[in-house]
């Protein structure tokens, strides 16, 4: 396969690798999760707590986000921290956890996967793959994750290029797997008032370059509670084809990322306001499964 080793690839004529590339394949990947369609006129939104805490904090927030019109559910069983020290998620006790309020509001789980030998454990529980930010070019992991046969979400390097990232969604497609969400999660820059900075022009650019869905979190992408209303709503705006954003029943209370989490009343409110800008650029948020939680 061929690759330009240019950097800019709005003047060096940069052209996708190969099976990511929408020259080879221009028309859009749809992702099938359980039914639910990623990447077609619909936009998706995946809501859920940083980490999984705890049987309340999880079935309260899932509860809460699929009431106000979630699509799926996040949380992270097994949490790459900075500090070892910090808290690093509850395991397979967090994946059960996932699996039994999956059971009992229907949202299908997003969840990430840090190392290869976990693989076939996380993909035993969950609907789709999360490969995060810090592992996008964890190529064994790359490799390990599309030979699972889920669908992936795709985390861009918080210090990547979008070559880089494709070149990184190339190794899974390249298992054979397409199905592939890739997900703006914010870059590091000069910039210190925000956590990262959303790079938001990555989301027309990859919708141009490449066939994959393309979803943005405005959660890690900006670090703060206030602005990811904002930042969510400009990113359906620019194009993207879902949001997934840190919900928390008591963001005071979280194990972690809780600045950045919206709590319930937020995340309703959100949710109003996506479906007017939805509505406004001839799309629509994915319907919400049937409101009715059984147990
Ligand atoms: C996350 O989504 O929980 C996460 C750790 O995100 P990222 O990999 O983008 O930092
Ligand atoms: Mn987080």
């Amino acid at each position: 396969m061929e690759t330009n080793q240019c950097s800019n690839p709005v003047n060096s004529g940069f052209s996708a690798p190969s099976k990511v590339s929408r020259k080879t394949t221009p028309a859009n990947t749809i992702v099938n999760v359980n039914g639910l369609l990623i990447g077609g006129s619909e936009i998706v939104v995946i809501a859920g707590p940083c980490a999984v805490e705890s049987r309340e904090q999880l079935f309260e927030t899932a509860r809460s986000v699929k009431t106000a019109g979630a699509n799926m559910l996040r949380g992270g069983a097994f949490k790459p921290r900075s500090s070892p020290y910090s808290f690093q998620g509850l395991g397979e006790e967090g994946l059960k956890l996932l699996d039994q309020v999956r059971t009992e509001t229907g949202l299908p789980i997003v969840t990430e996967v840090m190392d290869t030998r976990q693989v076939d454990l996380v993909a035993s529980y969950t609907d789709i793959l999360q490969v995060g930010s810090r592992n996008m070019q964890n190529f064994p992991l790359l490799k390990e994750a599309g030979m699972s046969g889920k669908p992936i979400l795709l985390k861009r390097g918080m210090m990547s290029t979008i070559e880089e990232f494709l070149l990184a969604a190339e190794y899974i497609l390249n298992q054979g797997n397409e199905q592939v969400i890739l997900c703006e999660r914010g870059i590091r820059t000069f910039e210190t008032s925000t956590r990262n900075t959303l790079d938001l022009s990555a989301v027309p650019m990859l919708k141009r370059l490449t066939h994959l869905p393309v979803i943005v979190d405005p959660s890690h992408g900006t670090g703060l509670r206030w602005m990811v209303p904002p930042m969510a709503k400009a990113a359906i705006a620019c194009g993207a084809d879902g949001l997934i954003m840190e919900v928390h029943y008591n963001p005071e209370t979280a194990l972690c990322d809780g600045h950045q989490s919206l709590d319930l009343h937020e995340y309703n409110q959100l949710m109003t306001d996506l479906k007017k800008i939805s509505l406004a650029i001839g799309r629509e948020i994915l319907s919400p499964l049937p409101s009715d939680i059984q147990s």
